[in-house]
């Protein structure tokens, strides 16, 4: 029996960020405009750029003031997160009024799965057409489509024609279509495997899917087989349906301590100490960057402090660890007497930020990551010395300010909670 053919949507919003700002405010409209962490800040690095931007040669990642270099005139925001995912979800909202079979990709692409669709809505072109209008009418913002009967198909068909397009690659086109590109433009192939694939004199995709398998294996491994595969349309992974990350609000630990503590210096270290399991988590929770810390601080009489500030959106330890403290000395006099201590971040950004970074692959934004890391651990270094660097050996090594806390881990670090989203 013939496995019926599938219908795969990818969609892609363009130029997302600096669409949404204009969605706004539509006064920004028509005129060259970047996305930027700080306006201010000519060091600040470009986010995203309109298609005007797009023109004067301006790219994401370079700075904001080599962009102005090139185009006086730009008119310079800042990012608003928020805005972005919640503009996201309206899209999949969108989405959803065809499906229930999407999967998330990042903040502004989905895989889409209509082949039971197609009965009630047309073809897949015609879908995608309907999703292009409603996002734009709806929304004001601009979408390109891919169609196909694999998701890597349907992925390389979205980047072929932008904006606000629909592209359809099929098994009667595809040899056709995706054959002459590239071997760079099938997802997966980054500078390096490509590099090594030009070696062998394979250069496009099609030389791709004819290359010799266990060549491609005794040079790639396994993801060689796995590239020749998508290459020659045989990708058949599932789109994932319901969006499998867990959507966490908040992730937080405390501990209580061994004894009333009131020197701040421990505190402090305390502090680093719980932060460091929370920046571990986040990161691994995948959530993007957070850009609230929260503490709560308990008394030798057994109340319960809260108080939170906004940072900068961070995963960094270093960074949770110094508003916490901060915190700390704003709310709380000298001599307070502590008996637990709590970190808690939330407000995540869902990797907006990691997204568009990753989008780049340039040196440019190794290095500003890099950079940023370095300046983290210089001003610790400034701030609170040569011990706050040794924030992550604490919990390996068990000690922490001379206390043993190996045995007690389970104990002292065992509060962590994550809460979730309630919508
Ligand atoms: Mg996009």
């Amino acid at each position: 029996m013939q496995k019926r053919e599938r219908v795969i949507l990818y969609s892609d919003l363009n130029n997302f960020f600096a669409s949404v700002e204009i969605a706004l405010d539509p006064s920004l409209a028509g005129k060259p405009l970047i996305v930027c962490g700080d306006p201010k800040e000519r060091h600040g690095i470009v986010l995203a750029k309109n298609e005007e931007a797009k023109r004067y040669g301006i790219k994401t990642a370079e700075t904001v003031y080599s962009a102005l270099r090139k185009c006086p005139d730009l008119q310079m925001v800042k990012e608003h997160f928020h805005e972005y995912r919640r503009y996201s979800k309206k899209v999949v909202e969108i989405y959803g009024r065809y499906t229930d079979c999407i999967e998330e990709c990042s903040i502004d692409e989905c895989a889409l799965d209509m082949t039971e669709s197609t009965a009630l809505f047309g073809s897949g072109v015609e879908i995608a057409e309907k999703l292009r209008s409603s996002v734009k009418e709806e929304l004001g913002l601009t979408v390109s489509v891919g169609v196909s009967f694999n998701k890597v198909f349907a992925k390389l068909a979205s980047e072929l024609k932008k904006p606000d397009a629909v592209t359809e690659i099929t098994r009667e086109n595809y040899r056709e279509k995706v054959w002459r590109l590239p071997v760079s433009e099938l997802l997966f192939v980054g500078k390096s495997t490509a590099e090594t694939l030009h070696k062998i004199g394979v250069r496009t995709i099609g030389e791709l899917a004819n290359a010799d398998e266990e060549l491609l294996i005794r040079l790639l491994g396994k993801r060689g087989r796995q590239l020749r595969i998508y290459a020659r349309g045989e990708d058949d992974a599932p789109v994932k349906g319901v969006k499998e990350k867990e959507d966490l609000k908040s992730i937080g630990n405390s501990t209580t301590l061994p004894k009333d503590i009131t020197d701040r210096e421990e505190i402090k270290r305390w502090f680093y100490a719980l932060s460091e399991s929370v920046a571990a988590r986040q990161r691994k929770a995948d959530v993007g960057r957070a850009s609230t810390v929260h503490i709560v601080v308990r008394n030798e009489k057994l109340q319960d402090t809260t108080c939170q500030k906004k940072v900068s959106p961070t995963s960094l330890c270093g960074d949770i660890a110094k508003a916490a403290y901060e915190l700390y000395c704003e709310h709380f006099p000298f001599g307070t007497r502590v008996r637990m201590l709590g970190v808690t971040v939330s407000g995540f950004d869902y990797h907006i930020q990691q997204m568009s970074l990753d989008n780049l692959l340039s040196d440019g934004i190794a290095y500003e990551k890099k950079e940023r890391a370095e300046n983290a651990v210089a001003k610790l270094r400034e701030k609170y010395g040569y011990t706050a660097l040794q924030r992550g050996v604490v919990l390996e090594d068990g000690r922490v300010n001379g206390l043993d806390i190996r045995g007690k881990k389970e104990e002292t670090f065992s509060k962590q909670e994550n809460t979730k989203d309630e919508e």
